[in-house]
Protein backbone atom coordinates (compact mmCIF):
# COMPACT_ATOMS: atom_id res chain seq x y z
CA UNK A 1 0.00 0.00 0.00
CA UNK A 2 1.11 3.43 -0.99
CA UNK A 3 2.21 6.21 1.87
CA UNK A 4 -0.40 8.34 1.67
CA UNK A 5 2.55 10.94 2.73
CA UNK A 6 3.85 10.19 -0.68
CA UNK A 7 0.30 11.17 -2.38
CA UNK A 8 0.98 14.91 -1.38
CA UNK A 9 0.95 16.74 -4.14
CA UNK A 10 2.17 20.55 -2.32
CA UNK A 11 0.33 22.00 -4.69
CA UNK A 12 -1.81 24.18 -2.24
CA UNK A 13 1.68 25.08 -0.85
CA UNK A 14 2.67 26.40 -4.03
CA UNK A 15 1.67 30.26 -1.77
CA UNK A 16 2.71 32.72 -4.79
CA UNK A 17 2.23 30.78 -8.31
CA UNK A 18 -1.24 31.93 -8.68
CA UNK A 19 -0.14 35.80 -8.27
CA UNK A 20 -0.88 37.44 -12.09
CA UNK A 21 -0.51 40.62 -13.61
CA UNK A 22 -4.32 41.88 -13.79
CA UNK A 23 -5.60 45.34 -14.44
CA UNK A 24 -2.13 46.88 -16.66
CA UNK A 25 -1.36 47.55 -19.82
CA UNK A 26 2.24 47.63 -18.75
CA UNK A 27 4.88 46.10 -17.09
CA UNK A 28 8.99 46.29 -16.59
CA UNK A 29 11.09 43.85 -15.77
CA UNK A 30 14.31 45.13 -14.31
CA UNK A 31 17.08 42.74 -14.60
CA UNK A 32 20.02 43.16 -12.56
CA UNK A 33 23.38 41.27 -12.56
CA UNK A 34 24.39 39.89 -9.64
CA UNK A 35 28.54 40.29 -8.36
CA UNK A 36 29.14 41.99 -11.53
CA UNK A 37 32.23 43.62 -10.28
CA UNK A 38 33.87 40.79 -10.01
CA UNK A 39 32.69 39.25 -13.20
CA UNK A 40 33.99 42.18 -15.31
CA UNK A 41 37.21 42.26 -13.42
CA UNK A 42 37.52 38.48 -13.63
CA UNK A 43 36.69 38.82 -17.54
CA UNK A 44 38.60 41.77 -18.20
CA UNK A 45 36.76 44.51 -18.60
CA UNK A 46 38.13 47.85 -18.93
CA UNK A 47 36.82 50.43 -15.88
CA UNK A 48 34.89 52.87 -15.67
CA UNK A 49 33.40 51.81 -19.20
CA UNK A 50 34.29 48.97 -21.75
CA UNK A 51 32.66 49.12 -25.24
CA UNK A 52 32.67 45.32 -25.71
CA UNK A 53 30.79 45.10 -22.25
CA UNK A 54 27.93 47.36 -23.39
CA UNK A 55 27.46 44.92 -27.17
CA UNK A 56 27.36 42.42 -24.68
CA UNK A 57 24.89 43.62 -22.69
CA UNK A 58 22.60 44.97 -26.10
CA UNK A 59 23.30 41.24 -27.60
CA UNK A 60 21.73 40.05 -24.58
CA UNK A 61 18.54 41.95 -24.90
CA UNK A 62 18.30 41.26 -28.60
CA UNK A 63 18.56 37.36 -27.72
CA UNK A 64 15.93 37.83 -25.04
CA UNK A 65 13.46 40.20 -26.74
CA UNK A 66 13.73 37.91 -29.79
CA UNK A 67 12.95 35.10 -27.36
CA UNK A 68 9.86 37.18 -26.27
CA UNK A 69 9.26 38.50 -29.83
CA UNK A 70 5.00 39.64 -29.46
CA UNK A 71 5.71 40.56 -25.81
CA UNK A 72 9.11 42.62 -24.60
CA UNK A 73 8.33 46.02 -26.67
CA UNK A 74 11.53 47.90 -24.90
CA UNK A 75 14.93 46.83 -23.99
CA UNK A 76 17.09 49.31 -22.11
CA UNK A 77 20.19 49.09 -20.86
CA UNK A 78 23.11 50.67 -18.52
CA UNK A 79 25.85 49.21 -16.60
CA UNK A 80 24.95 45.62 -15.75
CA UNK A 81 20.99 46.39 -15.81
CA UNK A 82 18.31 45.30 -18.47
CA UNK A 83 14.75 46.84 -18.28
CA UNK A 84 12.24 44.93 -20.15
CA UNK A 85 8.49 47.26 -20.84
CA UNK A 86 6.08 44.19 -21.60
CA UNK A 87 2.44 44.81 -23.18
CA UNK A 88 -0.24 43.48 -22.33
CA UNK A 89 -1.08 40.20 -23.23
CA UNK A 90 0.89 39.05 -20.91
CA UNK A 91 2.32 34.96 -21.76
CA UNK A 92 1.13 32.17 -18.81
CA UNK A 93 -1.92 34.63 -18.13
CA UNK A 94 0.27 37.12 -16.51
CA UNK A 95 1.82 34.65 -14.20
CA UNK A 96 3.99 36.07 -11.97
CA UNK A 97 6.04 33.69 -11.33
CA UNK A 98 6.49 32.38 -14.54
CA UNK A 99 7.12 36.00 -15.88
CA UNK A 100 9.95 36.59 -13.32
CA UNK A 101 11.91 33.66 -13.56
CA UNK A 102 11.80 32.90 -16.71
CA UNK A 103 13.06 36.63 -18.42
CA UNK A 104 15.97 35.80 -15.39
CA UNK A 105 17.06 33.03 -16.69
CA UNK A 106 16.29 33.87 -20.49
CA UNK A 107 19.01 36.82 -19.51
CA UNK A 108 21.70 34.81 -17.53
CA UNK A 109 21.40 32.28 -20.56
CA UNK A 110 21.89 34.86 -23.48
CA UNK A 111 24.70 36.63 -21.11
CA UNK A 112 26.52 33.60 -21.37
CA UNK A 113 26.01 33.27 -24.81
CA UNK A 114 26.67 36.43 -25.86
CA UNK A 115 29.94 36.37 -23.87
CA UNK A 116 31.48 33.15 -25.77
CA UNK A 117 30.51 34.80 -28.96
CA UNK A 118 32.14 38.08 -28.29
CA UNK A 119 35.12 36.85 -25.90
CA UNK A 120 35.19 32.99 -26.29
CA UNK A 121 34.71 32.45 -22.44
CA UNK A 122 32.36 31.70 -20.32
CA UNK A 123 31.69 32.44 -16.67
CA UNK A 124 28.47 31.66 -13.97
CA UNK A 125 26.09 34.41 -14.78
CA UNK A 126 23.22 35.46 -12.71
CA UNK A 127 20.56 37.95 -13.04
CA UNK A 128 17.58 38.76 -10.27
CA UNK A 129 14.46 40.11 -11.53
CA UNK A 130 11.50 42.32 -10.74
CA UNK A 131 8.30 43.88 -11.94
CA UNK A 132 7.26 47.24 -11.75
CA UNK A 133 3.57 47.84 -12.31
CA UNK A 134 3.20 50.80 -15.07
CA UNK A 135 -0.33 51.36 -16.12
CA UNK A 136 -0.32 53.65 -19.09
CA UNK A 137 2.16 55.49 -21.33
CA UNK A 138 3.23 58.44 -18.95
CA UNK A 139 4.33 55.47 -16.10
CA UNK A 140 5.91 54.14 -18.87
CA UNK A 141 8.15 56.99 -19.90
CA UNK A 142 8.74 58.50 -16.81
CA UNK A 143 9.56 54.65 -15.21
CA UNK A 144 12.57 54.53 -18.00
CA UNK A 145 13.37 58.21 -17.32
CA UNK A 146 14.17 57.35 -13.49
CA UNK A 147 16.34 54.60 -14.88
CA UNK A 148 17.76 56.95 -17.30
CA UNK A 149 18.74 59.28 -14.23
CA UNK A 150 20.10 56.75 -12.53
CA UNK A 151 22.40 55.55 -15.57
CA UNK A 152 23.25 59.44 -15.14
CA UNK A 153 24.62 59.16 -11.59
CA UNK A 154 26.39 55.78 -12.29
CA UNK A 155 28.41 58.09 -15.19
CA UNK A 156 29.34 60.75 -12.80
CA UNK A 157 29.89 58.24 -9.58
CA UNK A 158 32.13 55.86 -11.96
CA UNK A 159 33.99 58.35 -14.12
CA UNK A 160 34.79 60.66 -11.60
CA UNK A 161 36.22 58.04 -9.66
CA UNK A 162 38.02 56.31 -12.08
CA UNK A 163 39.34 59.71 -13.93
CA UNK A 164 41.08 60.68 -10.52
CA UNK A 165 42.67 57.57 -10.03
CA UNK A 166 44.42 57.46 -13.45
CA UNK A 167 45.33 61.15 -12.71
CA UNK A 168 47.61 58.86 -10.29
CA UNK A 169 45.81 59.67 -6.84
CA UNK A 170 45.22 56.76 -4.59
CA UNK A 171 41.78 54.79 -4.24
CA UNK A 172 41.34 55.55 -0.65
CA UNK A 173 42.26 59.46 -1.42
CA UNK A 174 39.86 59.57 -4.53
CA UNK A 175 37.11 57.92 -2.06
CA UNK A 176 37.94 60.71 0.63
CA UNK A 177 37.45 63.50 -1.96
CA UNK A 178 34.39 62.55 -3.28
CA UNK A 179 32.47 60.86 -0.20
CA UNK A 180 29.23 62.94 0.36
CA UNK A 181 30.12 65.38 -3.24
CA UNK A 182 27.25 66.48 -5.45
CA UNK A 183 27.04 65.66 -9.83
CA UNK A 184 27.90 69.15 -9.69
CA UNK A 185 30.87 69.48 -7.65
CA UNK A 186 31.98 65.99 -9.00
CA UNK A 187 31.87 67.61 -13.01
CA UNK A 188 34.15 70.98 -11.50
CA UNK A 189 36.24 69.36 -9.68
CA UNK A 190 36.85 66.60 -12.93
CA UNK A 191 37.00 69.63 -15.00
CA UNK A 192 40.05 71.18 -12.71
CA UNK A 193 41.64 67.43 -13.59
CA UNK A 194 41.54 68.57 -17.57
CA UNK A 195 38.70 65.87 -17.44
CA UNK A 196 35.40 67.38 -20.04
CA UNK A 197 32.08 65.70 -18.83
CA UNK A 198 30.61 66.44 -22.33
CA UNK A 199 33.41 64.40 -24.06
CA UNK A 200 31.98 60.71 -23.46
CA UNK A 201 29.87 59.49 -25.42
CA UNK A 202 26.33 59.25 -24.99
CA UNK A 203 25.64 55.70 -23.79
CA UNK A 204 27.67 55.87 -21.39
CA UNK A 205 25.49 58.73 -19.68
CA UNK A 206 21.70 57.89 -20.94
CA UNK A 207 21.72 53.73 -21.72
CA UNK A 208 20.82 52.22 -25.13
CA UNK A 209 18.05 51.69 -26.66
CA UNK A 210 16.32 48.33 -28.54
CA UNK A 211 13.31 48.34 -29.95
CA UNK A 212 11.68 46.88 -32.63
CA UNK A 213 10.55 49.07 -35.74
CA UNK A 214 8.89 48.31 -38.91
CA UNK A 215 10.71 48.70 -42.63
CA UNK A 216 9.45 48.77 -45.48
CA UNK A 217 10.52 46.05 -48.44
CA UNK A 218 9.24 46.75 -52.04
CA UNK A 219 8.55 43.54 -53.31
CA UNK A 220 7.51 42.15 -56.90
CA UNK A 221 4.16 39.87 -57.48
CA UNK A 222 5.28 38.06 -60.54
CA UNK A 223 1.75 36.44 -61.48
CA UNK A 224 0.08 39.87 -61.08
CA UNK A 225 3.19 41.52 -62.01
CA UNK A 226 2.41 44.10 -59.59
CA UNK A 227 4.69 45.73 -57.26
CA UNK A 228 3.80 44.55 -53.27
CA UNK A 229 4.83 46.53 -50.11
CA UNK A 230 5.80 44.32 -47.28
CA UNK A 231 6.69 45.20 -43.81
CA UNK A 232 9.59 43.53 -41.99
CA UNK A 233 10.02 44.18 -38.08
CA UNK A 234 13.49 44.92 -37.34
CA UNK A 235 15.43 45.52 -34.62
CA UNK A 236 16.69 49.36 -34.08
CA UNK A 237 19.45 50.09 -31.40
CA UNK A 238 19.77 53.31 -30.06
CA UNK A 239 23.36 54.38 -28.40
CA UNK A 240 22.56 57.84 -28.43
CA UNK A 241 19.66 58.70 -26.74
CA UNK A 242 17.56 61.80 -26.08
CA UNK A 243 16.37 62.51 -22.50
CA UNK A 244 13.30 60.21 -22.18
CA UNK A 245 11.59 63.33 -21.02
CA UNK A 246 12.20 65.58 -23.95
CA UNK A 247 9.76 65.68 -27.21
CA UNK A 248 11.86 63.39 -28.93
CA UNK A 249 12.40 60.59 -26.32
CA UNK A 250 8.82 60.49 -25.51
CA UNK A 251 8.32 59.86 -29.26
CA UNK A 252 10.41 57.26 -29.36
CA UNK A 253 9.02 55.18 -26.70
CA UNK A 254 5.32 55.75 -27.83
CA UNK A 255 6.64 54.15 -31.07
CA UNK A 256 7.94 51.60 -29.83
CA UNK A 257 5.03 50.70 -27.60
CA UNK A 258 2.27 50.97 -30.61
CA UNK A 259 4.19 48.58 -33.10
MG1 LIG B 1 24.42 44.50 -10.28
Amino acid sequence: MKDPESMRTFKRMELFSSLRIRGTKFIAIRCDGRCFHELTERLGFSKPYDLMFARIMVYTVISVMSAWRDTIRIGYTFSDEINYILKEPFPFSGRLEKLISLIASTTSSAFTNALMRYLGKTSLVQFDARIIWLSDLNDVVDYLYSRQREAWRNFINSVSYYMLIKKGIAPKDVEAMLRGMSALKRINLLAKYGVDIHSFPTWMMRGILVHLTRIKKIGFNPITKEQVKTYRRIFKITWSLPSFKSDEGRILIRDALNL
